[in-house]
């Protein structure tokens, strides 16, 4: 069997449509080898409701270490996305340095104080070419931080199909150096596909460029329902072994290891 991970599902502890326990027959069903749990974490803003209440952090904990007990067929990690916010890097590593954790994905949902995925109507009046470079540059301060592990959708600006004037390819390859300074894996992100972009992140053109810097690759389902936990794994897959990835990261306790795919 060809070893598969997903780490980035979200269950009822954050915004996910059914508890965790729902999905573990689905990830086994898709040929898993492990599923990951990665509810929302904001310490600093909560706009939208979406996100896990930090008092829910031992039962959650709790409930997915009863679950990885009780499961034989699949390995059952616990994770955590979380949002980074530039200035509150040592609060927000203070925070999780208590927490027995698989892996830490960090995410960029936020631009001051609006997220970038809730509607196109961020984006309107003003400049793409800024606002890419803004939130690349938010997400190379996420990567230098050294709080995460696996940086969640990297090029998620892209969500409405906007697209910068010039050629993006300095930018992907500036962020794809900062990652390889600070030893941070990134993901395919597969719900691209269900979003108005209709693609995985990162973009696929650039996605030579992490091979090229050796960057640790995850491929993950960014699930909030069942069904589509693994989903679109095959074209991942195929497209990282055509850009000439052969293996993938895979996380216990916060130490990565590589695995062939
Ligand atoms: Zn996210
Ligand atoms: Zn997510």
């Amino acid at each position: 069997m060809i070893y598969r991970t997903d780490y980035h599902i979200h269950s009822t502890y954050s915004d996910g449509r059914s508890g965790p326990e729902e999905y573990i027959a689905p990830a086994i069903e898709a040929g898993l080898s492990e599923i990951g749990f990665s509810e929302h974490l904001n310490l600093f803003s909560d706009q939208d409701g979406s996100v896990m209440a930090p008092e829910d952090m031992p039962v959650y904990l709790k409930n997915i270490e009863t679950i990885r007990k009780s499961t034989t067929l699949i390995k059952v990690k616990t994770g955590l996305e979380v949002d980074f916010f530039k200035g509150k890097e040592k609060e927000t590593g203070e925070y999780l340095e208590n927490l027995d954790l698989d892996y830490v994905i960090g995410s960029v949902h936020y631009m001051g104080e609006k997220t970038v995925d809730n509607g196109p109507e961020f984006y309107e009046g003003k400049s793409i070419d800024r606002l890419f470079e803004s939130y690349i540059d938010t997400v190379c301060a996420a990567v230098a931080s050294g709080l995460f592990d696996i940086i969640g959708h990297c090029d998620l600006i892209r969500i409405y199909g906007f697209k910068p004037s010039g050629d993006p390819e300095p930018h992907y390859r500036r962020l794809a150096r900062t990652m390889k300074q600070h030893n941070v894996a990134f993901e395919v992100n597969t719900n691209g596909r269900n979003r108005p972009l209709a693609d995985f992140y990162p973009d696929r053109k650039y996605l030579g460029i992490f091979h090229e810097e050796n960057i640790p690759v995850c491929v993950n389902s960014d699930a909030h329902m069942p069904s589509r936990v693994g989903q679109y794994f095959d074209e991942a897959y195929e497209l990282l072994r055509y850009v000439g990835f052969t293996e993938m990261a895979v996380f216990d306790k916060r130490v990565r290891r590589m695995v062939p795919f």
